[in-house]
């Protein structure tokens, strides 16, 4: 599988063709339905987030790395993710590890106004540099921070997405939802997690398990020790 999609991405292939197979292969036939998810992924070019080197392989079914011992994560897990937070046009969105800045392209794409947080200086100005080449840079602010206790002062937020694993909940980012919406989170061991979507109603959170998942782990104040 991973021959063919580089195959299709190669010297000489379509980035778009490889785009709308990865949407048809990867998210539709996988139970992705929301169809401005799917649109969303078929139209923000993944390559740009890519570093040269494995550009070809930018639509393989699986995260890539970008430097800094970080990952831009796997297209289905951005969609699933993105499908779970459920965001409107519009809608104040903050998203915990920048990394290649293709998740928040994503969210962008979808008219959501987008804070950032990246506690890896390094990985900024590329991620900067990304948004700009697709064109979706008005609607990130990326800001160098621990994200994991979330960002009090721009509270109420309208979603939450955490795409680096946590040991639990932070209960800050749960304080720091609007009533009614969602914050997702991978959440487990540095190994394994399970994606969370919690939903606050009121000073009540419902937390309904999704699917396994492997992140790369939020290091900081609430997440684990960093190495
Ligand atoms: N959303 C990214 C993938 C992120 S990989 C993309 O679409 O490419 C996870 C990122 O979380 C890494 O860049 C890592 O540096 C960052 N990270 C880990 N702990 C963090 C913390 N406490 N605050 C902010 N960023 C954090």
């Amino acid at each position: 599988m991973r021959r063919i999609f580089a195959a299709m991405t190669g010297p000489g292939g379509d980035p778009s063709q490889a785009r709308a197979a990865m949407v048809a292969r990867q998210l539709r036939d996988r139970g992705i339905t929301d169809e401005r998810v799917l649109a969303a992924m078929g139209a923000v070019p993944r390559e740009a987030f890519v570093p040269d080197a494995i550009k070809r392989d930018a639509y393989a079914d699986e995260a890539l790395p970008i430097g800094a011992g970080q990952t831009i994560s796997q297209p289905y897990m951005v969609a699933k993710m993105t499908e779970d937070l459920a965001v409107r046009p519009g809608d104040r969105v903050l998203e915990i590890g920048t990394g290649s800045g293709y998740q928040a392209a994503i969210l962008a794409w979808l008219g959501a106004e987008v804070t950032s947080l990246e506690r890896q200086a390094s990985l900024i100005p590329e991620a900067r540099a990304n948004l700009a080449a697709v064109g979706l840079e008005a609607g990130v602010t990326i800001r160098e921070a621990d994200g994991s206790l979330g960002d009090a002062a721009g509270a109420p937020w309208d979603g939450i997405i955490v795409t680096a694993a946590a040991p639990a909940v932070p209960q800050a980012l749960r304080d720091q939802l609007r009533d009614g919406r969602r914050l997702v989170i991978p959440v487990g061991s540095r190994e394994r997690q399970l994606l969370m979507v919690v939903t606050r109603h009121g000073d009540e959170w419902r937390d309904e398990p999704d699917s396994a998942c492997i992140f790369v782990p939020l290091i900081g104040a609430a997440g684990f020790d960093g190495e």
